[in-house]
Protein backbone atom coordinates (compact mmCIF):
# COMPACT_ATOMS: atom_id res chain seq x y z
CA UNK A 1 0.00 0.00 0.00
CA UNK A 2 1.21 3.57 -0.77
CA UNK A 3 2.53 5.60 2.14
CA UNK A 4 -0.35 8.51 3.03
CA UNK A 5 0.81 11.97 4.30
CA UNK A 6 -1.24 13.99 6.92
CA UNK A 7 -0.01 17.10 7.66
CA UNK A 8 -0.98 19.26 10.82
CA UNK A 9 -0.79 22.65 11.26
CA UNK A 10 -1.55 25.35 13.83
CA UNK A 11 -3.48 28.77 13.74
CA UNK A 12 -4.44 31.97 16.00
CA UNK A 13 -2.46 30.67 19.07
CA UNK A 14 0.06 28.69 20.15
CA UNK A 15 0.00 25.57 22.93
CA UNK A 16 -3.34 24.84 21.33
CA UNK A 17 -2.41 21.08 21.62
CA UNK A 18 -1.26 20.13 17.98
CA UNK A 19 0.77 17.59 19.36
CA UNK A 20 -1.50 15.57 21.04
CA UNK A 21 -3.76 16.30 18.53
CA UNK A 22 -1.23 14.46 16.28
CA UNK A 23 -0.86 11.98 18.82
CA UNK A 24 -4.49 10.99 19.10
CA UNK A 25 -5.34 10.75 15.19
CA UNK A 26 -2.41 8.47 14.73
CA UNK A 27 -3.55 6.57 18.10
CA UNK A 28 -7.21 6.15 16.44
CA UNK A 29 -5.78 5.13 13.19
CA UNK A 30 -3.31 2.39 14.85
CA UNK A 31 -6.00 1.04 16.77
CA UNK A 32 -7.22 0.49 13.17
CA UNK A 33 -4.35 -1.84 12.48
CA UNK A 34 -2.78 0.96 10.52
CA UNK A 35 1.15 1.55 10.85
CA UNK A 36 1.59 5.16 11.71
CA UNK A 37 4.58 7.43 13.07
CA UNK A 38 4.78 11.35 13.65
CA UNK A 39 7.40 13.75 12.70
CA UNK A 40 7.74 16.88 14.08
CA UNK A 41 8.80 20.25 12.01
CA UNK A 42 10.15 23.11 14.28
CA UNK A 43 10.96 26.09 12.35
CA UNK A 44 13.44 27.64 15.25
CA UNK A 45 17.21 27.87 13.82
CA UNK A 46 18.81 25.59 16.44
CA UNK A 47 19.83 22.44 15.09
CA UNK A 48 17.90 20.57 17.76
CA UNK A 49 16.68 21.66 21.34
CA UNK A 50 19.59 19.82 22.90
CA UNK A 51 21.47 23.28 23.51
CA UNK A 52 18.00 24.58 24.74
CA UNK A 53 17.55 26.06 28.37
CA UNK A 54 14.26 24.08 29.18
CA UNK A 55 12.49 27.43 29.66
CA UNK A 56 12.64 27.87 26.54
CA UNK A 57 10.86 24.91 25.19
CA UNK A 58 10.04 22.08 27.83
CA UNK A 59 12.25 19.32 28.43
CA UNK A 60 14.35 17.97 25.72
CA UNK A 61 13.07 14.52 24.88
CA UNK A 62 15.89 11.97 24.17
CA UNK A 63 15.29 9.06 21.36
CA UNK A 64 16.59 5.95 21.46
CA UNK A 65 18.91 6.32 18.56
CA UNK A 66 20.55 9.37 20.30
CA UNK A 67 18.36 12.53 19.16
CA UNK A 68 17.89 15.61 21.24
CA UNK A 69 14.46 16.18 19.90
CA UNK A 70 10.99 18.25 20.66
CA UNK A 71 8.99 17.08 23.86
CA UNK A 72 6.26 16.60 21.65
CA UNK A 73 7.93 13.34 20.45
CA UNK A 74 7.30 12.30 24.29
CA UNK A 75 3.57 12.50 23.70
CA UNK A 76 3.96 10.42 20.36
CA UNK A 77 5.45 7.56 21.82
CA UNK A 78 3.46 7.44 25.29
CA UNK A 79 0.46 7.43 22.87
CA UNK A 80 1.78 4.94 20.10
CA UNK A 81 3.90 2.91 22.00
CA UNK A 82 6.24 2.76 19.14
CA UNK A 83 9.98 4.66 19.44
CA UNK A 84 10.60 7.43 17.57
CA UNK A 85 14.20 8.20 15.62
CA UNK A 86 16.46 11.11 14.85
CA UNK A 87 14.79 11.22 11.78
CA UNK A 88 11.36 12.10 13.57
CA UNK A 89 11.94 15.65 13.94
CA UNK A 90 13.58 18.29 11.67
CA UNK A 91 13.94 22.19 12.55
CA UNK A 92 15.24 24.61 10.55
CA UNK A 93 18.36 25.26 11.53
CA UNK A 94 18.58 21.14 10.43
CA UNK A 95 17.56 22.07 7.17
CA UNK A 96 19.51 24.54 6.14
CA UNK A 97 22.80 22.37 7.70
CA UNK A 98 21.89 20.18 4.84
CA UNK A 99 21.44 23.14 2.23
CA UNK A 100 24.37 24.66 3.32
CA UNK A 101 26.84 21.81 3.22
CA UNK A 102 25.40 20.36 0.07
CA UNK A 103 26.05 24.43 -1.33
CA UNK A 104 29.67 23.61 -0.31
CA UNK A 105 29.99 20.69 -1.86
CA UNK A 106 28.93 22.09 -4.87
CA UNK A 107 25.79 19.92 -5.45
CA UNK A 108 23.92 23.64 -7.16
CA UNK A 109 27.28 24.62 -8.95
CA UNK A 110 26.36 27.51 -11.14
CA UNK A 111 22.60 28.03 -9.24
CA UNK A 112 21.90 30.53 -6.55
CA UNK A 113 20.52 29.09 -3.91
CA UNK A 114 17.65 29.97 -2.80
CA UNK A 115 14.41 29.07 0.10
CA UNK A 116 12.58 28.12 -2.87
CA UNK A 117 13.29 25.66 -4.35
CA UNK A 118 16.26 24.58 -2.27
CA UNK A 119 15.33 25.15 1.45
CA UNK A 120 11.57 24.08 0.53
CA UNK A 121 13.02 20.43 -1.34
CA UNK A 122 14.51 20.20 1.17
CA UNK A 123 11.85 20.02 4.04
CA UNK A 124 9.51 18.01 0.87
CA UNK A 125 12.11 15.57 0.76
CA UNK A 126 12.35 15.27 4.74
CA UNK A 127 8.74 15.26 4.62
CA UNK A 128 8.37 12.55 2.81
CA UNK A 129 11.52 10.48 4.15
CA UNK A 130 10.01 8.15 6.49
CA UNK A 131 7.15 7.00 4.16
CA UNK A 132 9.84 5.76 1.53
CA UNK A 133 10.71 3.41 4.18
CA UNK A 134 7.90 1.39 3.32
CA UNK A 135 6.98 0.80 7.22
CA UNK A 136 4.37 2.99 7.63
CA UNK A 137 0.88 3.17 6.22
CA UNK A 138 0.20 6.83 7.41
CA UNK A 139 2.94 9.79 8.38
CA UNK A 140 1.64 12.65 10.54
CA UNK A 141 4.09 15.49 10.21
CA UNK A 142 2.90 18.34 12.75
CA UNK A 143 4.25 21.89 12.02
CA UNK A 144 5.72 23.39 14.73
CA UNK A 145 4.60 27.36 15.44
CA UNK A 146 1.66 29.11 13.84
CA UNK A 147 0.04 29.47 10.39
CA UNK A 148 1.51 33.28 9.92
CA UNK A 149 4.99 33.90 11.26
CA UNK A 150 7.42 34.56 9.44
CA UNK A 151 9.55 30.93 10.22
CA UNK A 152 6.76 28.79 9.18
CA UNK A 153 6.30 30.22 5.53
CA UNK A 154 8.68 27.65 4.03
CA UNK A 155 7.17 24.59 5.59
CA UNK A 156 3.25 26.21 4.80
CA UNK A 157 4.71 26.05 0.63
CA UNK A 158 6.61 23.05 1.19
CA UNK A 159 2.99 21.44 2.29
CA UNK A 160 1.47 23.60 -0.94
CA UNK A 161 3.46 22.18 -3.24
CA UNK A 162 3.62 18.62 -2.01
CA UNK A 163 -0.86 18.99 -2.04
CA UNK A 164 -0.29 19.89 -5.57
CA UNK A 165 2.39 17.08 -6.45
CA UNK A 166 -0.24 14.41 -4.48
CA UNK A 167 -3.39 12.53 -5.46
CA UNK A 168 -6.19 14.39 -3.95
CA UNK A 169 -6.21 10.60 -1.73
CA UNK A 170 -2.96 10.79 -0.90
CA UNK A 171 -2.56 13.85 1.51
CA UNK A 172 -4.74 15.51 4.21
CA UNK A 173 -4.08 18.87 5.38
CA UNK A 174 -5.67 19.45 9.10
CA UNK A 175 -5.59 22.92 10.92
CA UNK A 176 -5.74 23.26 14.71
CA UNK A 177 -7.42 26.61 15.73
CA UNK A 178 -9.03 27.96 18.69
CA UNK A 179 -12.79 29.51 18.82
CA UNK A 180 -12.15 31.45 22.54
CA UNK A 181 -15.77 32.28 24.36
CA UNK A 182 -16.26 35.85 24.79
CA UNK A 183 -17.57 35.91 28.14
CA UNK A 184 -19.53 39.78 28.12
CA UNK A 185 -21.08 38.40 25.11
CA UNK A 186 -21.64 34.99 26.12
CA UNK A 187 -20.30 33.75 22.51
CA UNK A 188 -18.19 31.29 20.84
CA UNK A 189 -16.43 33.53 18.15
CA UNK A 190 -15.10 31.64 14.91
CA UNK A 191 -13.52 35.18 13.33
CA UNK A 192 -9.85 33.89 14.38
CA UNK A 193 -10.17 30.81 13.04
CA UNK A 194 -11.31 32.53 9.69
CA UNK A 195 -8.88 34.77 9.66
CA UNK A 196 -6.13 31.79 10.48
CA UNK A 197 -7.80 29.78 7.37
CA UNK A 198 -7.41 32.47 4.90
CA UNK A 199 -4.29 33.53 6.22
CA UNK A 200 -3.60 29.65 4.94
CA UNK A 201 -5.39 30.24 1.99
CA UNK A 202 -3.25 33.07 0.59
CA UNK A 203 -0.62 30.71 1.32
CA UNK A 204 -2.00 28.55 -1.39
CA UNK A 205 -2.92 26.12 1.09
CA UNK A 206 -6.95 24.64 1.61
CA UNK A 207 -7.60 22.51 4.80
CA UNK A 208 -9.62 19.62 4.48
CA UNK A 209 -9.90 19.19 8.45
CA UNK A 210 -10.88 21.98 11.27
CA UNK A 211 -10.05 21.28 14.42
CA UNK A 212 -11.65 23.54 17.10
CA UNK A 213 -9.80 24.13 20.50
CA UNK A 214 -13.19 25.45 22.43
CA UNK A 215 -13.86 25.60 26.11
CA UNK A 216 -17.23 25.11 25.37
CA UNK A 217 -19.48 22.94 22.46
CA UNK A 218 -19.66 23.61 19.19
CA UNK A 219 -23.15 24.74 18.05
CA UNK A 220 -24.50 23.19 14.76
CA UNK A 221 -24.64 26.79 13.82
CA UNK A 222 -21.09 27.37 14.56
CA UNK A 223 -19.91 24.72 12.77
CA UNK A 224 -22.02 25.80 9.53
CA UNK A 225 -20.59 29.06 9.77
CA UNK A 226 -16.97 27.40 10.17
CA UNK A 227 -17.69 24.99 7.26
CA UNK A 228 -19.31 27.98 5.05
CA UNK A 229 -15.90 30.33 5.69
CA UNK A 230 -13.16 28.04 5.46
CA UNK A 231 -14.15 26.22 2.71
CA UNK A 232 -14.72 22.56 4.69
CA UNK A 233 -17.24 20.17 4.88
CA UNK A 234 -19.70 20.20 7.82
CA UNK A 235 -18.38 16.98 9.38
CA UNK A 236 -14.81 18.68 8.87
CA UNK A 237 -15.60 20.46 11.72
CA UNK A 238 -14.14 18.94 15.13
CA UNK A 239 -14.30 20.15 18.26
CA UNK A 240 -11.70 19.61 20.39
CA UNK A 241 -13.23 20.51 24.15
CA UNK A 242 -10.78 20.40 27.30
CA UNK A 243 -10.50 17.40 28.22
CA UNK A 244 -9.49 16.13 32.05
CA UNK A 245 -6.75 14.42 30.74
CA UNK A 246 -4.67 14.18 27.64
CA UNK A 247 -5.53 10.99 27.19
CA UNK A 248 -9.11 11.27 26.78
CA UNK A 249 -8.17 13.12 23.63
CA UNK A 250 -8.39 10.15 21.19
CA UNK A 251 -11.75 9.02 22.63
CA UNK A 252 -12.51 12.48 21.80
CA UNK A 253 -11.70 12.44 18.50
CA UNK A 254 -13.58 9.65 18.15
CA UNK A 255 -16.47 10.87 19.29
CA UNK A 256 -16.54 13.66 16.62
CA UNK A 257 -15.13 10.93 14.09
CA UNK A 258 -11.95 12.39 12.96
CA UNK A 259 -10.79 9.01 12.74
CA UNK A 260 -13.47 8.08 9.66
CA UNK A 261 -12.63 11.91 8.38
CA UNK A 262 -9.22 11.31 7.46
CA UNK A 263 -9.63 7.33 6.32
CA UNK A 264 -12.64 8.65 3.85
CA UNK A 265 -10.17 11.11 2.48
CA UNK A 266 -7.25 8.93 2.25
CA UNK A 267 -8.76 5.82 0.98
CA UNK A 268 -7.33 3.71 3.60
CA UNK A 269 -9.84 0.65 2.71
CA UNK A 270 -7.16 -1.45 5.00
CA UNK A 271 -8.30 0.45 8.47
CA UNK A 272 -10.33 -2.16 10.30
CA UNK A 273 -12.76 -1.36 13.42
CA UNK A 274 -10.72 0.66 16.21
CA UNK A 275 -9.44 -1.79 19.20
CA UNK A 276 -8.80 0.11 21.56
CA UNK A 277 -9.74 -2.30 24.77
CA UNK A 278 -6.08 -0.91 26.83
CA UNK A 279 -5.91 2.36 26.04
CA UNK A 280 -9.62 1.94 28.00
CA UNK A 281 -8.52 0.02 30.18
CA UNK A 282 -5.56 2.18 31.25
CA UNK A 283 -7.98 5.31 31.25
CA UNK A 284 -10.16 3.83 33.52
CA UNK A 285 -7.43 3.03 36.00
CA UNK A 286 -6.79 6.16 35.32
CA UNK A 287 -9.92 8.10 36.31
CA UNK A 288 -10.89 5.97 39.22
CA UNK A 289 -7.76 5.51 41.67
CA UNK A 290 -8.27 3.47 44.54
CA UNK A 291 -6.11 5.79 47.18
CA UNK A 292 -3.79 8.45 46.64
CA UNK A 293 0.16 9.36 47.52
CA UNK A 294 2.17 12.51 47.56
CA UNK A 295 5.23 12.48 46.25
CA UNK A 296 7.65 15.19 46.16
CA UNK A 297 9.71 16.16 43.10
CA UNK A 298 12.52 18.40 43.67
CA UNK A 299 13.87 20.56 40.98
CA UNK A 300 15.15 23.57 39.70
CA UNK A 301 12.73 24.17 36.56
CA UNK A 302 9.37 23.38 38.63
CA UNK A 303 8.07 26.54 37.89
CA UNK A 304 7.48 25.10 34.25
CA UNK A 305 5.30 22.09 34.10
CA UNK A 306 6.46 21.46 30.62
CA UNK A 307 10.52 20.61 31.85
CA UNK A 308 9.71 17.43 33.71
CA UNK A 309 6.92 16.94 31.29
CA UNK A 310 8.15 12.90 30.76
CA UNK A 311 8.36 12.36 34.45
CA UNK A 312 5.39 13.54 35.09
CA UNK A 313 3.49 11.60 32.43
CA UNK A 314 5.50 8.95 33.82
CA UNK A 315 4.00 9.37 37.51
CA UNK A 316 0.41 9.35 35.63
CA UNK A 317 1.02 6.04 33.70
CA UNK A 318 2.60 4.23 36.83
CA UNK A 319 -0.65 5.91 38.98
CA UNK A 320 -3.01 3.90 37.00
CA UNK A 321 -0.95 0.53 37.09
CA UNK A 322 -1.15 0.77 40.63
CA UNK A 323 -5.06 2.48 40.88
CA UNK A 324 -3.63 5.18 42.48
CA UNK A 325 -3.42 8.91 42.07
CA UNK A 326 0.00 10.59 42.74
CA UNK A 327 -0.45 13.89 43.41
CA UNK A 328 3.05 15.14 42.43
CA UNK A 329 4.61 18.43 44.83
CA UNK A 330 6.85 20.16 42.92
CA UNK A 331 9.35 21.22 45.18
CA UNK A 332 11.57 23.87 43.75
CA UNK A 333 14.78 22.93 45.11
CA UNK A 334 16.89 25.84 45.51
CA UNK A 335 14.18 26.62 48.55
CA UNK A 336 15.28 23.08 50.20
CA UNK A 337 18.12 23.56 52.60
CA UNK A 338 19.04 21.18 55.85
CA UNK A 339 16.74 22.95 58.31
CA UNK A 340 13.39 23.36 55.97
CA UNK A 341 14.09 19.46 54.38
CA UNK A 342 11.56 18.04 56.79
CA UNK A 343 9.04 20.67 56.75
CA UNK A 344 9.03 20.49 53.37
CA UNK A 345 9.08 16.70 52.55
CA UNK A 346 6.12 16.12 55.74
CA UNK A 347 3.74 14.00 54.25
CA UNK A 348 5.62 13.19 51.05
CA UNK A 349 5.24 9.14 50.55
CA UNK A 350 8.13 9.12 47.97
CA UNK A 351 11.08 11.89 46.63
CA UNK A 352 12.29 11.85 43.10
CA UNK A 353 15.38 13.91 42.71
CA UNK A 354 15.16 15.35 39.03
CA UNK A 355 17.67 15.67 36.63
CA UNK A 356 19.45 19.20 35.97
CA UNK A 357 22.47 20.90 34.36
CA UNK A 358 24.95 23.68 36.49
CA UNK A 359 25.04 24.66 39.96
CA UNK A 360 21.99 26.18 41.00
CA UNK A 361 19.93 24.52 43.53
CA UNK A 362 22.42 21.14 43.99
CA UNK A 363 22.41 21.82 47.63
CA UNK A 364 18.95 21.75 47.69
CA UNK A 365 18.90 18.25 46.61
CA UNK A 366 21.28 17.13 47.96
CA UNK A 367 19.64 17.79 51.47
CA UNK A 368 16.48 16.07 49.79
CA UNK A 369 18.72 12.94 49.18
CA UNK A 370 19.90 12.94 52.93
CA UNK A 371 16.51 13.09 54.14
CA UNK A 372 15.20 9.98 52.33
CA UNK A 373 17.85 8.10 52.79
CA UNK A 374 17.86 8.35 56.62
CA UNK A 375 14.26 8.96 57.18
CA UNK A 376 13.96 5.51 54.71
CA UNK A 377 11.26 7.50 52.52
CA UNK A 378 11.13 5.65 48.95
CA UNK A 379 13.62 7.59 46.68
CA UNK A 380 14.61 7.89 43.11
CA UNK A 381 17.40 9.99 41.84
CA UNK A 382 17.18 10.55 38.46
CA UNK A 383 20.48 11.13 36.33
CA UNK A 384 21.78 14.56 38.15
CA UNK A 385 19.08 13.45 40.86
CA UNK A 386 21.43 9.85 40.88
CA UNK A 387 24.86 11.85 41.70
CA UNK A 388 23.19 14.30 44.35
CA UNK A 389 23.06 10.71 45.73
CA UNK A 390 26.65 9.64 45.50
CA UNK A 391 27.63 13.03 47.28
CA UNK A 392 25.32 12.94 49.79
CA UNK A 393 26.60 9.41 50.02
CA UNK A 394 30.28 10.67 50.30
CA UNK A 395 29.84 13.41 52.48
CA UNK A 396 27.98 12.37 55.03
CA UNK A 397 28.87 8.63 54.97
CA UNK A 398 32.13 8.03 53.78
CA UNK A 399 32.96 11.57 55.65
CA UNK A 400 34.29 13.45 52.76
CA UNK A 401 32.59 17.10 53.09
CA UNK A 402 34.35 18.53 50.19
CA UNK A 403 32.94 15.50 47.72
CA UNK A 404 31.20 17.55 44.57
CA UNK A 405 30.85 16.77 40.89
CA UNK A 406 33.39 18.61 38.99
CA UNK A 407 30.84 20.05 36.69
CA UNK A 408 30.67 22.10 39.04
CA UNK A 409 33.79 22.35 41.02
CA UNK A 410 36.88 20.85 38.92
CA UNK A 411 39.12 21.33 41.21
CA UNK A 412 37.21 19.60 44.23
CA UNK A 413 39.43 16.71 46.37
CA UNK A 414 36.94 14.20 45.84
CA UNK A 415 35.27 14.48 42.38
CA UNK A 416 33.06 11.31 42.66
CA UNK A 417 31.42 12.72 39.89
CA UNK A 418 33.77 13.43 37.05
CA UNK A 419 34.07 13.84 33.65
CA UNK A 420 34.72 10.67 31.34
CA UNK A 421 38.29 10.75 29.03
CA UNK A 422 36.34 10.69 26.22
CA UNK A 423 34.21 13.93 27.28
CA UNK A 424 37.15 15.80 28.24
CA UNK A 425 38.62 15.99 23.93
CA UNK A 426 35.53 17.94 23.54
CA UNK A 427 35.12 21.62 22.72
CA UNK A 428 31.77 21.46 21.53
CA UNK A 429 28.39 21.60 23.28
CA UNK A 430 25.44 20.70 20.82
CA UNK A 431 25.06 16.62 20.03
CA UNK A 432 27.58 15.77 21.82
CA UNK A 433 26.65 14.38 25.71
CA UNK A 434 26.53 10.56 26.37
CA UNK A 435 23.33 10.29 24.35
CA UNK A 436 20.32 7.16 23.30
CA UNK A 437 20.13 3.89 24.89
CA UNK A 438 22.89 1.63 26.23
CA UNK A 439 22.60 -1.47 27.34
CA UNK A 440 23.02 -2.06 31.24
CA UNK A 441 23.52 -5.26 32.98
CA UNK A 442 21.71 -5.86 36.28
CA UNK A 443 22.94 -7.64 39.66
CA UNK A 444 21.13 -10.45 40.47
CA UNK A 445 19.26 -10.31 43.67
CA UNK A 446 19.06 -6.36 43.80
CA UNK A 447 15.78 -4.24 43.67
CA UNK A 448 16.45 -3.05 40.62
CA UNK A 449 16.74 -6.50 39.11
CA UNK A 450 13.59 -7.51 41.23
CA UNK A 451 11.70 -4.32 39.46
CA UNK A 452 12.72 -4.71 36.09
CA UNK A 453 12.36 -8.72 36.09
CA UNK A 454 15.04 -9.20 34.05
CA UNK A 455 19.11 -8.82 34.17
CA UNK A 456 19.35 -6.87 31.29
CA UNK A 457 17.99 -3.42 30.34
CA UNK A 458 18.03 -1.12 27.71
CA UNK A 459 17.69 2.78 28.83
CA UNK A 460 18.57 6.07 27.38
CA UNK A 461 20.97 8.97 28.38
CA UNK A 462 21.56 12.35 28.52
CA UNK A 463 24.61 13.48 30.12
CA UNK A 464 28.80 14.06 30.57
CA UNK A 465 29.20 13.27 33.66
CA UNK A 466 29.74 9.90 35.79
CA UNK A 467 30.24 7.98 38.55
CA UNK A 468 34.00 8.18 39.50
CA UNK A 469 34.82 4.44 39.41
CA UNK A 470 37.36 5.07 41.94
CA UNK A 471 35.37 5.36 44.40
CA UNK A 472 33.13 2.38 43.41
CA UNK A 473 34.74 -0.09 45.84
CA UNK A 474 34.46 2.33 48.85
CA UNK A 475 30.90 3.38 48.46
CA UNK A 476 30.07 -0.19 48.34
CA UNK A 477 31.84 -1.46 51.50
CA UNK A 478 29.66 1.04 53.35
CA UNK A 479 26.20 0.24 51.51
CA UNK A 480 25.86 1.46 48.45
CA UNK A 481 26.36 -0.24 45.82
CA UNK A 482 26.05 -0.52 41.90
CA UNK A 483 23.38 -2.72 40.72
CA UNK A 484 23.03 -1.46 37.18
CA UNK A 485 26.75 -1.43 35.01
CA UNK A 486 26.91 -0.60 31.49
CA UNK A 487 27.30 -3.29 29.66
CA UNK A 488 30.41 -2.18 27.75
CA UNK A 489 32.50 0.09 29.61
CA UNK A 490 31.60 -1.07 33.40
CA UNK A 491 30.40 2.65 34.12
CA UNK A 492 28.21 2.68 37.32
CA UNK A 493 24.36 3.03 35.47
CA UNK A 494 22.20 2.73 38.98
CA UNK A 495 23.16 2.69 42.27
CA UNK A 496 20.70 1.28 45.30
CA UNK A 497 21.40 1.39 49.09
CA UNK A 498 21.61 -1.82 51.61
CA UNK A 499 18.94 -1.71 54.48
CA UNK A 500 16.73 0.94 52.80
CA UNK A 501 13.24 -0.19 51.95
CA UNK A 502 13.66 1.54 48.19
CA UNK A 503 16.34 4.27 47.32
CA UNK A 504 17.45 3.99 43.81
CA UNK A 505 19.71 5.96 41.50
CA UNK A 506 19.69 5.88 38.03
CA UNK A 507 22.23 8.10 35.55
CA UNK A 508 19.76 7.40 32.89
CA UNK A 509 16.24 8.44 32.00
CA UNK A 510 13.52 6.18 32.66
CA UNK A 511 10.74 8.55 32.25
CA UNK A 512 11.55 8.81 28.42
CA UNK A 513 10.68 5.12 28.02
CA UNK A 514 7.03 5.30 29.60
CA UNK A 515 4.14 4.64 27.86
CA UNK A 516 0.24 4.77 28.83
CA UNK A 517 0.26 0.94 27.77
CA UNK A 518 4.12 0.20 29.13
CA UNK A 519 4.12 1.87 32.70
CA UNK A 520 8.16 2.41 33.44
CA UNK A 521 8.98 -0.74 35.84
CA UNK A 522 10.88 1.75 38.02
CA UNK A 523 8.20 4.67 38.37
CA UNK A 524 5.15 1.50 38.97
CA UNK A 525 7.81 0.52 41.70
CA UNK A 526 8.22 4.19 43.01
CA UNK A 527 4.52 4.74 43.79
CA UNK A 528 3.68 1.14 45.24
CA UNK A 529 7.02 1.59 47.52
CA UNK A 530 4.70 4.91 48.02
CA UNK A 531 1.41 3.29 48.81
CA UNK A 532 3.12 0.90 51.03
CA UNK A 533 4.53 3.73 52.83
CA UNK A 534 1.12 5.49 53.58
N1 LIG B 1 24.56 17.60 34.48
C1 LIG B 1 24.73 16.20 34.62
C2 LIG B 1 25.63 15.61 33.56
O1 LIG B 1 25.82 16.19 32.52
C3 LIG B 1 23.39 15.48 34.65
C4 LIG B 1 22.62 15.59 33.39
C5 LIG B 1 21.16 15.25 33.54
O2 LIG B 1 20.63 15.23 34.64
N2 LIG B 1 20.49 15.00 32.42
O3 LIG B 1 26.17 14.54 33.75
Amino acid sequence: MKTKYVFVLGGVTSSLGKGIISASLAKLLQARGLRVTIQKFDPYINIDPGTLNPYEHGECYVTEDGAETDLDLGHYERFLNVYTSKANNVTTGRVYQTVIQKEREGAFLGKTVQVIPHITDEIKRRMLLLGKTGDYDVVISEIGGTVGDIESQPFVEAIRQLQWEMDDEDCVVLHLTLVPFLNAAKELKTKPTQHSVRMLQQNGLQPDIIVCRTEHHLTPDIRKKIALFCNVKYNAVIESIDARSIYEVPLRMMDEKLDEIVIEKLHLKNAAKPDLKEWKKFLDKLCHPKHEVNVALVGKYVELQDAYKSILESFIHAGAANECKVNVHSLHSESVTESTVAEKLQGMHAVLVAPGFGERGLEGKIAAVRYAREHKIPFLGICLGMQMAVIEYARHVLGYTDAMTTEVEPGTGHPVIDLMADQKRLTIKGGTMRLGAYACALQKGSLACRIYGKEQIKERHRHRYEVNSDYVAEFEQHGLFASGKNVETGLVEIVELRDHPFFIGVQFHPELKSTAENPHPLFVALVKAASEAI
